[in-house]
């Protein structure tokens, strides 16, 4: 069975209750994809999830940015799995750069490694980020790291099914920068044969690596022609209209 289409929108912590509405309102003028080979979930602010959620066509899902590594209790300000779980939220992007490389955030591969494993245990599923920096690609290490951070992720999946690996490098995200399609495609598929080699070649079929870094209307659909390219993780452009062109270069 080919692999579904994934397009996420990270909305990252942007919005007011009025622009999002006018955010929904815009997407929902797009055509149903809801008998499409695509998948479509987009991810506000925690606090105007269930506000998005009212708001925006139901062919398109509402996913969360983060949550805690484990279960709820004495942690002020954290947002624990189960709770997106009793909300009846699905999805959930974990190690997003910016939790990586943002000081104050600082998450290191093993709290991510963690994080997955406690939201897949809930039962969430998991848009799981990775990528190297600028400096890690011009020493030669793109491959060692993007390696490092997948093995970190890989060896708590309990449910491949329930995963998606969003390859971003950071020097691309946000920067206008966005990989070409051969640089991307030649990660993704360093990716593939890892998960081949080290998890299954079922896996390595199945699974989802979808790419973010600067991803708009007018270059998804060069990324999207290539084998190894499932989808995108989406930030600036997923809080514009042609959010849905992006969507539609499933086609
Ligand atoms: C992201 O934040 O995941 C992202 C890919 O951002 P942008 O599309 O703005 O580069």
């Amino acid at each position: 069975m080919p692999r579904k289409f994934f397009v996420g929108g990270n909305w990252k912590c942007n919005g007011t209750q009025a622009s999002i509405k006018e955010l929904c309102n815009s997407l929902n003028k797009g055509d149903s994809v809801e008998s499409s080979p695509v998948e479509v979930v987009c991810a506000p602010p925690a606090i105007y999830a269930q506000y998005a959620r009212e708001h925006l066509r139901k062919d398109f899902q509402i996913g969360l940015q983060n949550c805690w590594i484990g279960k709820g209790g004495a942690y002020t300000g954290e947002i624990a799995a189960d709770m997106i779980k009793d909300m009846n939220f699905h999805w959930v992007i974990l190690g997003h750069s910016e939790r990586r490389h943002i000081p104050e955030l600082h998450e290191s591969d093993d709290t991510i490694a963690k994080k997955v494993e406690y939201a897949q245990s809930v039962g969430l599923k998991v848009i799981a980020c990775i990528g190297e920096t600028l400096e890690e690609r011009e020493a030669g290490r793109t491959q060692e790291v993007n390696e490092r951070q997948l093995a970190a992720i890989a060896g708590k999946v309990k449910d491949w099914n329930g995963i998606v690996i969003a390859y971003e490098p950071v020097w691309a995200i946000g920067t206008g920068k966005v990989a070409t399609p051969e640089q991307a495609q030649e990660v993704h598929s360093f990716l593939r044969t890892w998960l081949r080699n080290n998890v299954s070649a079922q896996v390595a079929e199945n699974t989802r690596i979808i790419y973010g870094g600067s991803v708009n209307g007018k270059n998804c659909a060069e990324l999207a022609k290539q084998s190894d390219i499932d989808g995108f993780l989406v930030g600036g452009a997923s809080l514009k209209p042609e959010f849905l062109d992006i969507v539609g270069s499933f086609r």
